[in-house]
């Protein structure tokens, strides 16, 4: 599907963010590296508040590096001094989302497209509608955001953001607030469409369960300063559906990414405590 052309390799390389410098000096990333192939689903966990927004943040050029370098396709993004340059070439998918409410699905999905001039408006429709079908909203289009329910609106942000062919999608806990049920449904499309054209993607979250189901790797940071603490590769095969989730391998992988992720967390927790007392 021409909507859908492979992704673009990712660089981060010595990463730093210090916020307020001159006051509070919040070290929010310390030298981080990693190295993500195109096409390939990197997932990032790690405990609250270990920089994992402000690294995507820098990635999709919101933010600024105050070390290191970002590269996508060798191409410098980020670094220090550097003008923020957000693109279409980095689509973001956040967790409470950013549909106009006031504009049709068809609309909200289409636009990006037809804005930049690089489809003609019914270009952008057969697209968009084709791809709202591929994740089971047919028939939608015409609706308004308000009217679809949370995991329904996950679905139309991350069609609205592949649309727009970027070289990375990145995505920020986008499923977090969906309950259980509706969180599977909307992981198995996403990798549908993951699926049909890979595409690479920086994916955060602390669900562990879904960081396994959906990466090929999984980056765990520590707690803040926020740095690479491993890195765990998933060899599970693809198609993916849930019947995966209970085997050994899965289990095995889970573990092993909970055990060190629980350790983290458990030291900022102490440290935490320590600052109280
Ligand atoms: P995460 O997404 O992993 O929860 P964040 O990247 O949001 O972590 O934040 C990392 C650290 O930087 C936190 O301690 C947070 O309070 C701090 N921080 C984030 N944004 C700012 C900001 N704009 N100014 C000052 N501190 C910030
Ligand atoms: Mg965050």
């Amino acid at each position: 599907m021409a909507a859908l052309s492979g992704g673009g390799s990712l660089s981060i390389r010595h990463a730093g963010k210090i916020y307020d410098p001159e006051g509070s000096n919040i070290v929010a990333l310390q030298d981080v590296s990693l190295e993500t192939a195109a096409g390939e689903f990197c997932v990032v966990v790690g405990p609250s508040g270990c920089g994992k927004t402000t690294l995507l943040n820098s990635i999709a050029g919101f933010d600024q590096l105050t070390s290191g370098e970002i590269r996508i396709d060798n191409e410098m993004i980020s670094s220090p001094g550097k003008q923020l340059q957000p693109g279409a070439d980095r689509m973001v998918v956040f967790q409470h989302g950013a549909l106009f409410p006031w504009k049709t699905v068809l609309w909200n999905v289409s636009c990006g497209p037809i804005r930049q001039g690089r489809l003609q408006r019914h270009e952008a429709e057969a697209q968009s509608r084709e791809l709202l079908a591929r994740v089971g909203l047919n028939g939608i289009e015409n609706q308004f955001p308000g009217s679809l329910s949370g995991g329904m609106k996950r679905r139309v942000e991350i069609v609205r953001a592949l649309i727009n062919n970027p070289k990375i999608l990145l995505l920020d806990e986008p499923f977090r607030a969906l309950d259980a049920l509706t969180k599977s449904v909307v992981q198995e499309f996403l990798l549908e469409l993951y699926d049909l054209a890979p595409k690479t993607v920086f994916f955060i979250t602390h669900d562990v369960e879904e960081a396994v189901f959906l990466a090929d790797k999984i980056v765990v940071m520590t707690t803040r300063p926020g740095r690479v603490l491993k890195t765990v590769v998933v060899d599970l095969p693809r198609p993916r559906d849930y019947h995966i989730l209970t085997s050994p391998r899965f289990l095995e992988i889970e573990r092993e990414v909970r055990a060190s992720i629980e350790a983290e967390a458990r030291k900022a927790f102490e440290a935490g405590e320590r600052e109280l007392a």
